[in-house]
């Protein structure tokens, strides 16, 4: 499924659909190997789940993308900028990429208005009023613009993950990335996030998301990725992945998941 050209060249931005490309990454912490060899090629509005056991690597590449992780060998490319460590090109990517945790990570002292108005207006100059408006609409979409005047500890989890969801949409990422964003949440809560979710795959999103929602993974992925010891082990797109899958790890997996 690669892309990647027969003389190993990264095309120029635009030049064609690939926003985001990892070859040959891999990453240790100490002795530990915890990335071996990772390819994968996501072609914008792509949708992606990520799943696999736990301690398999998913939540470290999917940090390798925006640079929350450093790796040691390979290469990321992110809609035409290569990922090292020159700060500015640290600064384009996460000014590209959104993303979303378990742990809401949500500023305890703001409200839910200041906690999405603060990064557009101290990292990109917006003007307090135009990001506003902007926190606004993205409160909206996800439902919650009552809320806006607020603590996060005055609001569900779930609300609180939609905050945390509006105030990544409102740097206007090209592509989003979750990592497990239902998982710390109380089951009742879990559609509303998901629902999230899916309004903006429907809307065109680039995302990558590590979830074991399998029914979410039906709905709106492109693509399941399995990972298991640091290894892109299996990918399919939904409907082959849970009917058919090749290996016996993702055999085993699905049978304790599903
Ligand atoms: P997953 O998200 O699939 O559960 P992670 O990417 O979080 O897996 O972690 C993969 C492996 O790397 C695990 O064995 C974990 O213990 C190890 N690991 C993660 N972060 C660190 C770290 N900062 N230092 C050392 N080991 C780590
Ligand atoms: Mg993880």
């Amino acid at each position: 499924m690669s892309t990647v050209q027969p003389n190993g060249s990264v095309p120029e931005r635009g030049q064609d659909q690939t926003i985001i490309r990892m070859e040959g990454v891999q990453k240790w912490y100490g002795d530990f190997q915890v990335l071996k060899d990772i390819n994968l090629d996501v072609r914008a509005g792509e949708r992606i789940v990520v799943c696999g056991p736990s301690g398999s690597g998913k939540s470290t590449l999917i940090r390798c993308i925006n640079h929350l992780e450093k790796f040691q060998k390979g290469k990321v490319v992110v809609d035409g900028i290569e990922l090292n460590d020159k700060a500015n090109n640290v600064d384009a990517i996460r000014r590209e990429v959104g993303m979303v945790f378990q742990q809401f990570n949500l500023f305890p002292h703001l409200t839910i208005l200041e906690n999405c108005t603060l990064a557009p207006i101290q990292a990109r100059g917006v003007s307090k009023e135009e990001a506003e408006a902007t926190a606004m609409k993205y409160l909206t979409r996800v439902r919650i613009p009552d809320q806006a005047k607020k603590y996060p500890s005055q609001l569900s989890g779930g609300q609180q993950q939609r905050v945390a969801i509006a105030r990544a949409l409102c740097m206007t990422p090209k592509i989003m990335l979750f990592d497990e964003p239902t998982s710390a949440l109380d089951p009742e809560m879990v559609k509303e996030v998901l629902d999230t979710m899916i309004g903006l795959a429907e809307d065109g999103m680039t995302m990558l998301c590590v979830t074991h929602e399998m029914g979410f993974a039906r709905k709106v992925a492109d693509r399941v990725i399995f990972m298991a010891d640091g290894r892109i082990v299996e990918q399919a797109p939904p409907e082959t992945f849970f009917s058919n899958p090749q290996h016996e790890m993702t055999r085993n997996f699905l049978g304790q998941i599903l």
